[in-house]
């Protein structure tokens, strides 16, 4: 049965992977997209997730057209990099304010439909360095370990409602993110990686597209790794 499905930053690397998986599956799948022109194929609605109003605005026009969101990929993220001596409180908070308070934002207006629908599906994307930590990424980690605590709250608070929460923890996955690592940088990353090559974004879009199925109807406050086994053990 199609569903209607959100991803957030589903305009390119890992959300557009996810947005595809879902729509080859036969779902309606709206993406948020906060630059640039979006790819063809979805409903593609701008929304910058740090600002409540854009959200409430991209819910308002996703319903309009395809209904109350059952499923909810909270994919948008960013990173700014930097040692903890050089990092200004403004590159933590706004870190932060996208990758954890943003994703409060989008999936408190979509437990609304939720609630009333009785059911929903929620996939946060965090990370494996939000477990296993990453020197120069403080304000990353932090803000992906949130997401972990943020999910499994929300799965004890909703579970009787029929609302999963599951969080997806990629670990170095090919795409603009990555590409400003430099070379020393990746081979540092890749011997740590049993598996030796970086995922592919289809990889991770698999795993979480698994946990919205109905296959995995039980499994709630799951922290699923893609990683390439780099995060074994966490
Ligand atoms: P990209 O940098 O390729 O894409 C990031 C996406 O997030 C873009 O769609 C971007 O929109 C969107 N976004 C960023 N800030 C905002 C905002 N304030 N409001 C709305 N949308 C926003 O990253 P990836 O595809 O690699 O990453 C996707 C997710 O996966 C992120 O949460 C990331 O932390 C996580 N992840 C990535 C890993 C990797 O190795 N690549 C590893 C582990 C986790 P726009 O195009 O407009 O900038």
């Amino acid at each position: 049965m199609s569903r209607s499905v959100l991803v957030t930053g589903g305009n390119r690397g890992i959300g557009l992977a996810i947005a595809r998986a879902f729509a080859d599956a036969g779902d309606q799948v709206a993406i948020t997209y906060r630059s640039g022109e979006p790819p063809a194929g979805f409903l593609a609605v701008k929304c910058d997730i740090t600002d409540p109003e854009q959200v409430e605005q991209a819910y308002k026009e996703i319903e309009a057209e395809q209904g109350p969101v059952e499923v909810l990929i909270a994919n948008a993220g960013v990173t700014k990099d930097q040692l903890l001596m050089r990092m200004s409180e403004e590159d933590f908070v706004s870190v932060i304010d996208t990758n954890l308070t943003g994703t409060f934002r989008v999936v408190k207006r979509a437990n609304r439909g939720m609630l009333r629908a009785k059911k929903g599906r929620v996939v946060l994307v965090s990370s494996v360095v939000g477990l296993l930590g990453s020197a120069g990424q403080a304000n990353y980690a932090a803000s992906k370990a949130g997401l972990v605590g943020f999910a499994r709250s929300l799965a004890r608070e909703l579970g009787s409602r029929n609302i999963t929460f599951n969080v997806v923890a990629p670990g170095f996955v090919d795409t603009d993110m990555t590409r400003t690592l430099n070379d020393e940088q990746r081979e540092a990353i890749m011997s740590q990686v049993p598996l030796g090559r970086y995922a592919q974004p289809e990889e991770v879009a698999a795993a979480v597209r698994f946990l919205a199925s109905d296959e995995a109807s039980y499994i709630t406050g799951a922290v699923i790794p893609v990683d390439g086994g780099l995060g074994m053990g966490h």
